[in-house]
């Protein structure tokens, strides 16, 4: 039984029906308007900059921020069979209000509104949007390069799941030193276990952390972390949560590996 059926099952002997927390993850409208609260009660302008698949896709910004002030750039949703990465933007931010107003975000809350809605990888033209990061990007990325021409990032995290992984894992460049995926692995084991795997996904893994040497020619079509690796941030990390464990625990490891990363930043 995992820890999040526990509660569950604890709930239930205390209080009248247990309640799923997540029971509308796949609901891009019901996202964007528990945004829009959160987004109002922080102070951060909230602006659609693209459209895809019928739905307005949107950015949340700091609003006059302190230039001394840590900057970080967080994603989650651009595939939108990957519901906690939405959910754990949206929780980060909701839990964290007074954190959130001291820092310079920009937050892509989901930049596959039609993936999310029908559980799907890919957007509604079947692409995959993590490989349109270089060469003839769609429509959606290249509105979103265009928001960040000329920023740079102290960090910059993208939030994804893997239905194939046993825990939770990471991928930090090996340049970007010193390393900081072991001490975010580590926070966000106390939600889910680390992936034990020592090859994941054909790379080299050890306990739940892959750190590759990024180079511009690896691969011909770039994922947004590369593009983020080479042009708009000091340090990027993706985050995968295995998708087979329950979706509260998924949310909070997400949620912990941002924080992790965050008090990290010095
Ligand atoms: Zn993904």
């Amino acid at each position: 039984m995992t820890s999040s059926k526990l509660k569950l099952a604890a709930n239930k002997k205390t209080e009248a029906p247990a309640q799923l927390l997540y029971p509308r993850s796949h609901d891009y409208p019901f996202l964007i308007k528990r945004w829009r609260a959160i987004a109002k009660s922080i102070g951060l302008r909230m602006r659609p900059f693209a459209e895809s698949g019928g739905y307005p896709v949107y950015y949340l910004e700091s609003q006059s921020p302190q230039p001394s002030v840590p900057s970080i750039y967080l994603s989650g949703g651009i595939h939108g069979d990957e519901p906690a990465s939405t959910e754990a933007l949206l929780a980060w931010a909701a839990n964290n209000r007074d954190l959130v107003r001291s820092l310079r975000v920009l937050i892509f809350p989901c930049l596959n509104p039609w993936g999310l809605m029908h559980n799907k990888r890919c957007n509604e033209d079947d692409i995959d949007l993590n490989r349109g990061y270089r060469e003839n990007p769609p429509p959606i990325v290249q509105a979103q390069l265009a928001i960040l021409q000329g920023l740079r990032f102290d960090l910059a995290i993208n939030l994804h799941e893997d239905y194939d992984a046993q825990g939770v894992y990471l991928y930090e460049p090996v340049s970007s030193k010193p390393h900081w995926g072991e001490k975010i692995i580590e926070a966000m084991s106390s939600a889910i276990p680390v992936d034990p795997r020592r090859n994941i996904d054909g790379h080299k893994a050890k306990a739940g952390v892959i750190r590759r040497r990024v180079t511009m020619d690896m691969m011909p079509n770039w994922p947004e972390a590369i593009a983020l690796h080479f042009h708009y941030a000091k340090r990027t990390f993706t985050f995968e949560t295995a998708s087979e464990y329950g979706i509260e625990d998924r949310v909070a490891a997400h949620v912990a590996g941002i924080s992790a990363a965050i008090r990290l930043i010095e």
